[in-house]
């Protein structure tokens, strides 16, 4: 029996308020929105660590604002910008270097952690968090695509708790809330606004820019999981992200394409009803259901008025012109590694697209072709998950680019 107080739900103690939080990719899209939400709850939320990555200027000034006893970034260049920033008589301890974020998830003041760096440089500090007891407010997807299975052992042997912040995993998160057993579940749906490029076949979109790609038309976002909703491979890996969550094979996860970003996911229930989480398309809303939980608290986005929405409209996912979706299902059927290589391979193409150095349709070649040579390996340690991480990604780059260092 699951109670979905958590997708870890023996391990459902939350911490009391005010909650003491470290906000991992706090100069992200992911971060300054939490940043809004706890600044309209001060008595609710002591933001104790803030890190960033390479814009320390940002950083110095969320930090003058909120005065966290820690901050964090990536490098020396950073932390000059980050030091150079503070307000007079005020110095955070300041940590620097990937390890700093490990530090940071794990400390004994926090007991929140907002896990929204982008990409696999998320799954270490996740990993610390979960073997930390804290409770996790995961927007960084691809640290349970990465190794979902050593997160979970993690949370079951400390009492973490996992909360989803992806808008369609909290929309589920809430249809799943309060049921008795999996077995009245019959599937969840993972609603997909289908990207700038819905609608358009695989030859048309050969030539698109990174302008085009990044221009998403419902939510403002950071610029890799902008290009992954472009590939629908966002989809794809919130599909991986959904199993794991959840414990559900993914034959019971489906996508439905839905324009209007307005519900946000469905659970379908064995006597075929479905219920929808339905609101404007605003981070915020699942960052405070996560940070807040199990209590709701005010955000200010604009309100859903359904008469000035009209219609909403739903759509098949077209997968021969957005072959992402279906690399990512295969994979997770294929076993633990073949998502890791999944994930890398991804990673380093929309690095490459974004930088001008390869092509819209070029990403999912690159990824396909990375499954292709791929044979199965163990990754049962996050030393193995992240061997192979390396490994995939210096192979991809040595084929691609042979000359470059
Ligand atoms: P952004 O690109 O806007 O922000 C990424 C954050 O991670 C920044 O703070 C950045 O620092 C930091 N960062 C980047 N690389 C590293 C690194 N190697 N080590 C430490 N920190 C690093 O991304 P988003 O906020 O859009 O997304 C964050 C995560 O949340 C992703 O996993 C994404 O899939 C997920 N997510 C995002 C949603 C959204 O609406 N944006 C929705 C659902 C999930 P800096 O900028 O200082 O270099
Ligand atoms: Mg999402």
């Amino acid at each position: 029996m699951k109670t979905y107080i958590s997708p870890w739900p023996q391990a459902a103690k939350l911490p009391d308020f005010p909650r003491s939080v470290a906000v991992l990719g706090a100069t992200g899209s992911i971060g300054v929105n939490a940043l809004k939400v706890m600044a309209r709850h001060p008595e609710l939320f002591t933001v104790m660590a803030l890190a960033g990555g390479r814009n320390g200027t940002l950083l110095a000034e969320q930090c003058a604002r909120l005065r966290p006893r820690y901050a964090a970034v990536l490098d020396d260049a950073a932390r000059r910008e980050l030091e150079a920033g503070l307000p007079a008589g005020y110095s955070p301890q300041i940590l620097v270097g990937p390890d700093a974020f490990t530090t940071l998830a794990a400390l004994d003041e926090v007991d929140t952690v907002l896990s929204s760096i982008v990409g696999a440089a998320g799954f270490e500090p996740t990993l610390a968090a979960a073997r930390a007891g804290k409770l996790i407010c995961l927007a960084n997807k691809e640290s349970l695509v990465l190794g979902g299975h050593i997160i979970r052992a993690a949370c079951h042997a400390s009492g973490a708790v996992i909360l989803p912040v992806d808008s369609e995993h909290n929309a589920l998160f809430q249809g799943l809330m309060g049921l008795e057993s999996d077995d009245e579940i019959a599937r969840l749906i993972l609603t997909a606004s289908g990207g700038p490029f819905r609608g358009r076949d695989a030859a048309s979109l050969a030539g698109v820019t990174r302008k085009q790609a990044l221009a998403h038309p419902n939510w403002s976002m950071g610029a890799k999981i902008s290009i992954d909703s472009a590939t629908l491979m966002n989809k794809g890996l919130e599909v991986i992200e959904a199993c794991h969550l959840y414990g559900l094979p993914v034959g019971m996860v489906h996508v439905v394409v839905h324009p209007q970003s307005i519900i946000h996911s469905l659970v379908e229930y064995v006597d075929g009803s479905q219920l929808a989480h339905l609101g404007m398309p605003d981070m915020q809303v699942p960052i405070a259901h996560c940070l807040g939980f199990p209590r709701r608290l005010g955000v200010d986005v604009p309100r859903l008025d359904l008469a000035r929405v009209g219609c909403l409209t739903f759509e098949e996912p077209d997968l021969a012109a957005f072959p992402c979706l279906g690399l990512a299902r295969d994979a997770y059927d294929a076993g633990p590694s073949h998502p890791v290589v999944l994930n890398a391979a991804n990673e380093v193409a929309v690095a490459a697209f974004l930088d001008g150095r390869m092509g819209f349709a070029d990403i999912p070649a690159t990824i396909e072709a990375a499954l292709d040579r791929h044979r199965p390996v163990d990754v049962s340690t996050p030393e193995a998950v992240l061997d192979l991480d390396r490994a995939v990604r210096d192979e991809i780059r040595r084929a691609l680019w042979p000359d470059a260092d």
